[in-house]
């Protein structure tokens, strides 16, 4: 099974592409954390990534594809994945689709996290991770058994610099003439599955584990 999860920041795309990756056994793909990574590691891409990410600006298309593409090329293609919060642009999604076309690889469904405003902008304020691990909490939707600190692992909790209120509308606006249009574009070829991101996690799982084993390309 091979999926991309696309929504808003803020929908609970990570937190499901957790749960749902390792139920299914298949890999979890993260732009955002993969970016991350880089930064924390001051790879070439980190340099490159940084002020495009504090400033909630994408970071150029053909950098990120082929830093996807390296990505899915040397895991264990057998096994699938799911791409989360990737591709982001008309341009990204043309262009993997085109190479994971030729790779044998294609798409089998897109789930697009329908989510209001309102409460994409409280879950991004929200949102705490691990410095350690990067497990994912919210403070009051999902807070950690005691506060700042991490359950899984005892790693200090910490706020994103690109979830302060001004990035966070600055990351909308850039869904919103961007991202959005992809909706259209996989509504057309057929494989996009729609649910509400609104719900509470265990109802939005619940939904996707369903899609996830009825839609199948044809
Ligand atoms: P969220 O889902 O909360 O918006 P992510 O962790 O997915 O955050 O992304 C954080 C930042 O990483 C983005 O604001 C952007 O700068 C960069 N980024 C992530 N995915 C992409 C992508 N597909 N294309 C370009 N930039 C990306
Ligand atoms: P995305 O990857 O789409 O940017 P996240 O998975 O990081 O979103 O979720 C954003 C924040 O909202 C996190 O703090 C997470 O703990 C919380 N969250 C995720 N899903 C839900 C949900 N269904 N209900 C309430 N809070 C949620
Ligand atoms: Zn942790």
């Amino acid at each position: 099974m091979r999926m991309v999860f696309l929504g808003p920041p803020g929908a609970g795309k990570g937190t499901q592409a957790v749960m749902l990756s390792e139920r299914m056994g298949i890999l979890h793909l993260s732009t955002g954390d993969i970016l991350r990574e880089n930064v924390k590691r001051g790879t070439e891409i980190g340099k490159k990534a940084k002020s495009y990410m504090d400033k909630g600006e994408l970071v150029p298309d053909d950098m990120v594809i082929e830093m996807m593409l390296d990505t899915i090329k040397s895991g264990d293609k057998e096994k699938g994945f799911i791409l989360d919060g990737f591709p982001r642009t008309l341009y990204q999604a043309r262009k993997i689709d085109a190479e994971l076309e030729k790779l044998g690889l294609p798409i089998d469904m897109v789930t697009y996290f329908k989510t209001s405003t309102d409460t994409v902008i409280s879950r991004l304020t929200g949102r705490r991770l691990c410095k350690n691990c990067g497990a994912n909490y919210h403070i009051k939707n999902m807070p950690p058994k005691k506060e700042g600190v991490c359950d899984k692992c005892g790693g200090e909790l910490y706020r994103r610099k690109d979830d302060s209120e001004e990035t966070i509308k600055k990351r909308l606006g850039v869904y919103n003439s961007q991202t959005e249009e992809l909706i259209g574009y996989y509504r057309e070829k057929d494989i996009l599955k729609e649910l509400s991101g609104d719900s509470d996690a265990d109802v939005v799982y619940e939904e996707l584990f369903v899609n996830s084993h009825f839609q199948r390309r044809g």
